[in-house]
């Protein structure tokens, strides 16, 4: 799937498409496709099936109708290159290095080799695998963090955001400019959503429709800084860059005709399940790692509960100094610190914004997502005994987990060299300025 640039600078998207031996055998009994759908900084609220009412997204929103709708899903990072690390190795950023913030064009550093992506996974038991779109893991000398050394046979993509070229794009095909009620950004969303469409008729038309499992969702909440060009987060408080609500929790849709029945699932899930979940429905090992991912099965094709009873949310900027900065458990999230982001900029509430600096919690802010998915109401615990004994839980929730986490290298910080820039003119100088053809 190629980006879509229409309106926005973000709404470049990703693929990632896992076919195994038998593509063109529709019997349940062989191992399934894969086909992740990837999309970049799209919000909680953007969709049509969750609830816009003026985006035009008929593709998704037969996607959700045919296949199992997430009400809590989560990303595991607020920015782009984090969030990705953790799709593709079922781990926590953390450990594998992608902090803080995200890869630039020149970065040194990328996706550790020695880290486990999907593809790896699948590679052994035959699959063919493809990634297509915004990559956002590193590039590095002579392409060495490119996804095609990462396990995916083939790439063809943007290796980063698109407005770390030299412009910014602002395109809308033909098929997609001025169509819908939302304006730009609403345009780009219909021509992605339309490439979707594409993508769901080529399966139906190779007849692996049955024997494909496509799963939807998006890598942060929404860049609010952009006025009404830069999404939407529906109910959810404030937006990308943030660990609340709208920095973290995504759109989610899993199809899968004849092995998902349509449906709404309240089970808390996360990118980080969707390596352990395909190595399952694969018949794959696991990689010998510490994960965070656990296997969402159940839920997908029972309806059944998670396996997962916590989430924890990291801010940009991981430091061991900090630790976590949120944890949810059960229906319950705890703000150990809280923070506003430049992203997130232009919102009423003013808990969003940049200039809404660090702030310590102690005892942390507890919400009951369930009631209050809005973040709006911190729960009183003076004098709720009840309250206090969810509070202990949720301390020796942080405090295993925390023992768990190991910070691996920062591959962030190991700064850029334009030399590693990819360049349409590479002997020129200065770079990266002359690299405009
Ligand atoms: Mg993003």
């Amino acid at each position: 799937m190629l980006s879509s640039h229409a309106g926005r600078r973000r709404m470049d998207n990703i693929g990632f498409f896992f076919l195994n031996t038998f593509l063109f055998c529709t019997c349940l009994a062989s191992p399934p496709n894969f086909v992740l759908l990837f999309a970049d900084d799209l919000g909680f609220g953007d969709l049509g099936c969750y609830g816009h009412p003026s985006s035009l997204t008929p593709n998704l929103d037969r996607l959700a109708a045919g296949g199992l709708r997430f009400t809590d899903f989560y990303c595991t990072s607020p920015v782009c290159s984090p969030s990705r690390a953790s799709l593709l190795t079922g781990r926590y950023q953390t450990r594998s290095g992608i902090y803080p913030g995200v890869l630039y064009p020149g970065s040194r550093g990328g996706l550790p080799l020695n880290e486990t992506t999907i593809a790896e996974v699948l590679k052994p038991m035959g699959y063919a695998t493809a990634a297509i779109g915004k990559w956002h893991l590193g590039v590095g000398a002579n392409g060495m963090f490119l996804p095609t050394r990462q396990g995916f046979d083939q790439y063809l993509g943007i290796p980063y955001s698109h407005d770390m070229h030299t412009h910014y794009p602002q395109y809308a095909g033909q098929g997609a400019a001025g169509r819908t009620l939302r304006g730009p950004f609403g345009d780009a969303l219909f021509e992605f959503d339309n490439t979707i469409g594409n993508l769901l008729t080529t399966l139906e038309k190779t007849g692996v429709t049955n024997n494909t499992l496509v799963f939807f969702t998006s890598d942060n909440g929404p860049e609010l800084m952009r006025l009404s060009r830069g999404g939407n987060a529906g109910p959810l408080k404030c937006g990308k860059g943030t660990t609340y609500e709208g920095g973290m929790r995504e759109p989610a849709i899993a199809f899968w005709p004849g092995t998902i029945r349509p449906g709404v699932t309240h089970e808390m899930a996360s990118t980080l399940d969707i390596l352990p979940t395909i190595a399952s429905l694969a018949g794959a090992k696991l990689p010998q790692v510490m994960l965070d991912g656990v296997d969402m099965t159940e839920i997908l094709v029972n309806q059944g509960k998670s396996k997962r009873e916590t989430m924890v949310f990291y801010p940009t900027d991981p430091d061991e100094k900090y630790g976590l900065f949120a944890l949810r458990l059960g229906k319950y999230k705890a703000h150990f610190y809280t923070r506003g982001a430049t992203h997130s900029g232009t919102t009423p509430d003013q808990d969003c914004p940049v200039f809404a600096v660090l702030k310590a919690h102690d005892p942390p802010l507890i919400f009951d997502l369930e009631a209050d998915p809005s973040e709006h109401y911190p729960l009183p615990l003076t004098g709720k005994p009840d309250l206090q004994a969810l509070l202990e839980r949720i301390k020796k929730a942080k405090e295993q987990f925390e023992a768990s986490m190991v910070f691996g290298e920062s591959q962030i910080s190991k700064g850029t060299d334009p030399d590693l820039e990819p360049c349409c003119n590479p002997q020129c100088i200065p770079k990266p300025s002359c690299c405009k053809c």
